[in-house]
């Protein structure tokens, strides 16, 4: 197990066991970034591999699209020591807001937690590419991309994570019957009324 893996575990960002998603589909494990995020020294253990990954390019700024990318970006931007910035969801759409500014020369590094499809990721590029930025990558704690995902960048992650998911008629984990389904969460509230 990487040394990753392990810190995503003891901090429990990464679960394992039987886990019933938003989706209404079962998986055995999940991913939940905030956790090792509020650990300021383990973030910087974790995410300095991927600086290790990313220092030879030419990065001016590293962007993380709010909120999951804001301390990504954050940290990743002081390990590399260049500008943090972020985009933000305004009425809906993706905005490069609160007086950041990008133009032509920047090469600018995505910030994220998770990647799984991209979705979020892409529409910040088209933010930064439209003002006339370079693209030259996305550094993230956890890459979920399934093996089939196509994605137009180069991927930095400080740790590759293949959670599968099922449809609850055909879950292993239900089918095996020793370990009860839970709502991701659900057990993460101690101090709780
Ligand atoms: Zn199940």
């Amino acid at each position: 197990m990487s040394d990753n893996l392990v810190i995503l575990k003891q901090c429990e960002a990464f679960l394992e066991g039987h886990f019933l998603l938003s989706s209404g589909r079962h998986s055995g494990g999940y991913c939940q970034c905030a956790k090792l995020l509020c650990h300021p020294a383990l973030a910087e253990q974790v995410l300095k591999s991927v600086t290790e990954q990313v220092k030879h390019l030419p990065i001016t700024k590293v962007c993380g699209p709010a909120m999951g990318g804001i301390v990504v970006s954050y940290e990743l931007a002081r390990q590399l020591g260049v500008e943090s910035i972020f985009t933000e969801r305004k009425d809906g759409d993706m905005q490069l807001r609160r007086g950041f500014t990008v133009g032509k020369g920047d090469r600018i590094l995505i910030a994220e937690d998770v990647v799984t499809t991209g979705k979020s990721t892409m529409e910040t590029v088209k933010v930064l590419t439209d003002l006339g930025a370079e693209v030259v990558g996305v550094g993230c704690v956890a890459d979920r991309r399934a093996e089939d995902c196509d994605f137009a960048l180069p991927v930095y992650a400080a740790q590759k994570l293949l959670i599968e998911s099922y449809e609850p008629a055909d879950c292993p984990i239900c089918r095996a019957g020793t370990i009860p389904l839970e709502k991701p969460g659900s057990r993460e509230q101690p101090n709780a009324k």
